[in-house]
């Protein structure tokens, strides 16, 4: 944790000032082990091993607790770069560019192990701090610790540990894998000052008839509550399925037969599936069946969202025809 972190910082539980009590242990400027405490209510909250915890896994409703370890396991298991993830990250972002983060105070709900944390430390942001609820914030710090302007959190997206001092907050992915996603985004939203954005990215009610009828029975009653290890391998039948024929039959039939292909089942996100290597690819379908918590939001319910918080200028795009990209003003 770098010290700076502490002007951001306010106490979950009453709001007050956060300071820094004790470090028992740094590495070069970064906090290490230490002790926070509210100025106000006197809690005390622990820095371990570099990262502030103001949620303990343990503390936290089961469901919850689950999905943010089962997601914890993968990003701890999936740590394969890919050229592709800036791309994918500004596909999810639309319409804000690269040049939208330089200077601004950059909040991002649910950052796994940090991979867009890190593009926007990258892209200039003045502060970006990246919160998780699972112990994929070990391989976020890892993964930031060197970027001056970068900071993990391990918190509750209901009770974030923050004044209300953000330029701007993003979730991609996340939002969707919490028991109640418009909860969570309203809380992420109410970190973000008067004049800033906010963008959210989540999956579609619409077009995902099929996985909310065949795919969620055996998401829900079977492959989350199996043994990640055993999942992880397991899922890389249904993956082959996946990888062929996005590369031998989507892929080269929107090259040369596009009526055609268009009438495949699934074809635009499918077709987009099929520029993604194998790991990608096994990334994608075990997170779909690893997740306890998945709810799929239809446009309408997505635009309540938005005006449960005032935004304006909002815009919503359909992502793949699968998903929904939003970003408003505030
Ligand atoms: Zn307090």
């Amino acid at each position: 944790m770098k010290e700076k972190l502490l002007e951001l910082l306010a106490c979950p539980s009453c709001g007050g000032d956060i300071l820094l009590a004790y470090a028992s242990k740094y590495e070069e400027k970064e906090i290490i082990e230490a002790v926070l405490t509210c100025q106000k209510c006197s809690r005390e909250y622990k820095v371990e091993r570099g990262v502030p915890r103001f949620a303990a896994l343990d503390k936290i409703e089961h469901d919850k607790a689950e999905t943010a370890e089962n997601f914890g396991w993968q990003w701890t298991h999936f740590t394969q770069e890919d050229k592709k993830y800036a791309e994918q990250f500004l596909g999810w972002l639309q319409p804000v560019k690269p040049e939208f983060f330089k200077d601004k105070i950059v909040l991002e709900g649910g950052c796994g192990k940090g991979r867009h944390t890190t593009l926007a430390a990258h892209w200039g942001a003045k502060e970006v701090v990246g919160i998780d609820l699972s112990a994929a914030v070990e391989t976020a710090f890892a993964a930031t610790k060197h970027l001056p302007n970068a900071h993990i959190v391990q918190a509750d997206i209901y009770k974030l540990p923050f004044k209300r001092a953000f330029d701007y907050a993003f979730s991609v992915g996340v939002l969707h894998h919490t028991p109640d996603p418009k909860k969570s985004f309203v809380s992420l939203a109410s970190k973000v000052k008067k004049g800033g954005a906010i963008s959210a990215w989540i999956y579609g009610a619409e077009n995902n008839e099929w996985i909310t009828s065949y795919v969620d029975p055996i998401r829900t009653g079977v492959t989350s509550k199996m043994g990640q290890p055993v999942l992880y391998q397991l899922s890389k039948l249904p993956t082959l399925g996946v990888f062929l024929a996005s590369k031998l039959i989507y892929k080269p039939l929107n090259k040369t037969a596009k009526p055609l292909a268009d009438k495949l089942f699934y074809n635009d996100y499918l077709n987009h599936l099929s520029t993604f290597g194998w790991r990608e690819q096994h990334n994608i379908v075990f997170d779909h069946l690893v997740a306890p918590t998945a709810f799929y939001i239809s446009k309408s319910e997505f635009e309540d969202w938005w005006k449960e918080i005032g935004a304006k200028d909002v815009e919503i795009v359909w992502h793949n025809q699968n998903s929904w990209c939003g970003f408003g003003k505030l």
